[in-house]
């Protein structure tokens, strides 16, 4: 898709993005060519291949085969170096498109095979950050240790153990705790004791809702209160929510990340237009446009502004404030959003608004 030089310059904050989701064809190409120069064996990436070519061809694509993606790049990313590799780009990649203010997200992972452990990943995560602002790129870049409900509890016990020390001793750049993975698999209620556990240690939790229709499960998350919501598709009642769960997060005004491009290929929206990004808008609810998997989705952050923009006729001053507004939802205190809303302030006069 053409993106008009407006959203590209457009300051943009992203608070929605896995890590190994977001990876881009130039970046799995270069760990492909690492892997040969090193002698590796080469990974079979046909499937991912299909995929991209198939979304190229605008292809009916499925939530399920999302997930078969993420395995397949996990191959990819197996060892401390390519986890560094894969967070250098995409922070490069978001800064490149204009976004100013970036939370990623990941799941720690150990694989014996290459000696990466879950600490030594978080390790390679912060470190990429770390160079990324010692190489002055243009972005302030914060990381959320993710759960994955896909996998057993003693893993999360072991995930919220690691994500409270690094909370405690990465200087600020550890923020929150995400809970995502597989909506179909385990009982997401399980994992709330773990959630509690590292709110109260101080992480901000950033919690996939209502991906699938669960009235249970969603109500149970929406009543947390997390910090913010990710996607929260079905959430509203006669589309797999329900009134009490709808009235919970406007009492608690917890923001939604709202992905689109991610919902349509993953068909649990049918199509634009049908995005419950107009329900909670159009209420004045919070509502935060991030990109998800940009990698997988082949997008962009300005990509996804452009298109909110388009199917629900927001004029450039509302794309503006939709934009500013999202600056009440990063986890930071109110110094860091005075930064950003100076900052924000300084580049509007930059931007052609008609
Ligand atoms: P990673 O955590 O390895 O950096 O990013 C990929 C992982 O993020 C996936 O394996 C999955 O656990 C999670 N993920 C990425 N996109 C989605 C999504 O749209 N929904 C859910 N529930 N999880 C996702």
């Amino acid at each position: 898709m053409e993106v008009d030089p407006f959203y590209r310059n457009l300051p943009k904050i992203e608070l929605h993005a896995h890590i190994n989701g977001s990876i881009s064809t130039e970046t799995i190409d270069e760990l492909l060519a690492k892997n040969q120069q090193e002698g590796k064996q080469q990974l079979d990436i046909t499937a991912l291949q299909r995929w991209k070519a198939g979304l190229e061809k605008g292809e009916s694509m499925t939530f399920d085969g999302c997930f078969d993606m993420f395995r397949l790049i996990h191959q990819l990313v197996d060892n401390c170096e390519a986890v560094a590799i894969v967070t250098r780009n995409v922070i490069r990649e978001f800064a490149e498109d204009g976004v100013r203010y970036l939370e990623l997200r990941s799941t720690p992972r150990d694989v014996p095979e290459t000696g990466m452990t879950k600490r030594s990943y978080v390790e390679s995560v912060l470190s990429a950050i770390h160079e990324s602002k010692d190489a002055g790129l243009d972005i302030i870049v914060r990381f959320m240790i993710a759960i994955d409900r896909g996998r057993d509890l003693k893993t999360a016990q072991e995930t919220v153990k690691l994500a409270k020390e690094f909370y405690a001793s990465s200087g600020g750049v550890v923020v929150g705790l995400d809970l995502s993975g597989d909506p179909n698999k385990n009982d997401v209620r399980d994992y709330i004791p773990f959630l509690k556990e590292a709110r109260e240690s101080g992480l901000k939790l950033a919690i996939h809702t209502a991906e699938i229709p669960n009235v249970t499960e969603s109500l149970a998350l929406v009543q947390l209160p997390p910090d913010r919501i990710g996607h929260g598709t079905f959430l509203q009642p006669g589309d797999g929510g329900s009134q009490e769960i709808v009235n919970t997060v406007i009492k608690y005004k917890t923001p939604l990340e709202l992905c689109l491009s991610s919902n349509i290929i993953g068909q649990t929206v049918t199509s634009f237009d049908n995005h419950h990004f107009k329900f909670w808008y159009d209420g004045g609810h919070p509502c935060v446009i991030c990109t998800d998997d940009k990698g997988i989705f082949a997008t962009s952050l300005s990509q996804e502004y452009q298109i909110t923009a388009s199917t629900f006729n927001l004029t450039r001053d509302q794309v503006w404030e939709l934009s500013l507004k999202s600056i009440e939802a990063i986890f930071a205190d109110d110094v860091m959003k005075d930064k950003l809303r100076n900052l924000w302030a300084n580049e509007k006069s930059k931007l052609e608004f008609t």
